[in-house]
C-alpha cells in the first residue's frame, strides 16, 4: 500500500528518510524552512566523517552500534544514486604531539574497554609507530606515535546533499523550499498525510522538550602542498582538531563544541585555535587558502542519544548531535521499520534501538 508521507525539515534526516521512501514506491511532501541549494542544516556544515570508533572514546557503546549498522548500509545506499558521492572507507589516524602522548594512550585506553564490553575486537586501533604511519600519510611526518581506525570512513556530504535533491526531483518527490511548517499527528503545515515526520533538526525544539542546539564551527581550505587521504584526528589538552579530505585539494578543519545556540559568524580565538592546531600538523599548511568558514548547531539531548519517537501518524527523529552521517542510516531504518516499510531485522535489535532511542530525556 502507497502511504502519503509528509516531511518537515530537508536536512540530512529529512532528504533520506524521503528518498527511501520515495524509493520503496510512497508519496512523499517534504517541507524546507530554509533555501533547499542554500542549505541551512547542520548536515551541510558538518565534516562527514562516519567515525564510529573514534566516537567510542566519549561516547556510549549504542552510538557505536548504531554507527556500525549505518556503516554497512553507506556503501549500498550510495551505490544506488544516480551520480556517485566521494566516500572512502580506508580508516583514519589519530595523533598527538609528543608532550600529548598521553592523550593517545588513554584514547586507546578507552576505545579498547568500550569494544570489550561489546565483545568487539576485531575493530580495535592498530598502534602505529612513526614509520607505519608515514607508509600510510606520508606527509605526517612530526609524529612517532598514531592510532589506526580501522574501516572508518568519511564522504563528500555537502556532494551528497545536493545529490539527494536531484534523487527526490526524478522520483517525484514534491519538494517545497522556504516553507516553514508546523508538525502533528497526520498533519505538516495544511497538508493531511498518512504520517508526518518531523526531521526539523533544531527547529523542532519547541516539540521535544531538551533538545537543545550545540554550536559548532569549523574552516574549508585548499592545500596543493599536503596530500593527506583520511580523517586526522589530533588530541589536544584544550581543544579538539580534526582534519577531513574532501576532492579537489580541499579539507574541512574543525571542530568547535560550544554550548551556545549563537550562529554568527566563527570567532577569531576559534579560528586561530583550528588554524594554528593545523599548522602544528604539517607546517606546509601555512600557505592553505581558507575558502570558508561555518557555522552550525548540533542538535541534541542531555544524554547525546538520538531519539525515534513513534506515535499514531507522527514520528519525530531527532538528537543525531554530532552523528549525523554515523547514525542516520541506522535511524532512518528505524524509522521504516516504525511505519511498517523495512521488515529485515536490524542491529543492534529493533527493542534496542526503540529502548534507548525513545528514552526519556
Ligand atoms: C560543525 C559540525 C560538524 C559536524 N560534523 C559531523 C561529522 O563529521 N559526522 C557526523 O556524523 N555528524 C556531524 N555533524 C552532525 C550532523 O551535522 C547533524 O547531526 C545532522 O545534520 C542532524 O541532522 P538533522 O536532519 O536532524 O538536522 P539538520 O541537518 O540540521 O536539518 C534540519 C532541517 O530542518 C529545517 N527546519 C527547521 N525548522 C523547520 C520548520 N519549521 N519547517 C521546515 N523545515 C525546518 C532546517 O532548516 C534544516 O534544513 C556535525 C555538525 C556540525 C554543526
Amino acid at each position: 500500500m502507497s502511504l502519503r508521507v509528509g516531511i518537515a525539515g530537508a536536512g540530512l534526516l529529512g532528504r533520506l528518510c524521503a528518498w527511501r521512501l520515495a524509493l520503496a514506491g510512497h508519496r512523499v511532501q517534504l517541507f524546507e524552512a530554509g533555501n533547499l541549494h542554500q542549505s541551512q542544516a547542520a548536515a551541510v556544515t558538518a565534516a562527514g566523517m562516519i567515525a564510529p570508533l573514534a566516537e567510542l572514546a566519549d561516547s556510549e557503546p549504542l552510538i557505536h552500534q548504531l554507527g556500525q549498522h549505518s556503516l554497512a548500509l553507506w556503501p549500498q545506499w550510495l551505490a544506488q544514486l544516480s551520480q556517485p558521492v566521494a566516500y572512502a572507507q580506508t580508516g583514519s589516524i589519530v595523533v598527538a604531539h609528543p608532550q600529548d602522548r598521553s592523550l593517545l594512550v588513554e584514547f586507546n585506553r578507552r576505545v579498547h574497554h568500550q569494544l570489550n564490553t561489546l565483545s568487539d575486537n576485531q575493530r580495535s586501533p592498530t598502534t602505529l609507530n612513526g614509520e607505519q604511519l608515514r607508509e600510510l600519510e606520508p606527509q605526517l611526518a612530526g609524529f612517532n606515535h598514531a592510532l589506526l581506525l580501522p574501516s572508518e570512513a568519511h564522504l563528500d556530504n555537502r556532494a551528497l546533499m545536493a545529490q539527494l535533491l536531484i534523487e527526490l526531483k526524478h522520483l517525484g518527490v514534491d519538494i517545497y523550499g522556504n516553507s516553514s511548517v508546523d508538525v502533528a499527528p497526520q498533519r505538516v503545515g495544511e497538508n493531511t498525510v498518512d504520517w508526518a515526520l518531523d526531521c526539523r533538526g533544531v527547529g523542532a525544539k519547541g516539540s521535544l522538550p531538551g533538545l537543545r542546539g550545540q554550536r559548532g564551527e569549523l574552516m574549508e581550505i585548499e592545500c596543493k602542498e599536503v596530500q593527506i587521504s583520511r580523517p586526522v584526528r589530533c588530541l589536544h589538552p584544550r581543544y579538539k582538531l580534526y582534519l577531513v579530505p574532501k576532492p579537489h585539494n580541499r579539507y574541512v578543519l574543525g571542530a568547535t563544541e560550544i554550548e551556545s545556540e549563537d550562529r554568527s559568524a566563527i570567532s577569531l580565538r576559534s579560528q586561530w585555535e583550528l588554524t594554528s592546531a593545523l599548522y602544528a600538523l604539517n607546517p606546509a599548511f601555512a600557505e592553505a587558502r581558507i575558502l570558508a568558514s561555518r557555522v552550525n548547531l548540533r542538535p541534541a539531548f542531555t544524554d547525546h542519544r538520538p531519539r525515534l519517537e513513534v506515535m499514531p501518524g507522527l514520528v519525530r527523529l531527532n538528537g543525531l548531535y554530532r552523528h549525523g552521517y554515523l547514525l542516520a542510516p541506522a535511524m532512518v531504518e528505524a524509522m521504516l521499520y516504525q511505519l511498517d516499510i523495512h521488515r529485515a531485522p536490524l542491529t543492534p535489535s529493533q527493542e534496542e534501538i526503540s529502548h534507548h532511542a525513545v528514552a526519556a530525556d
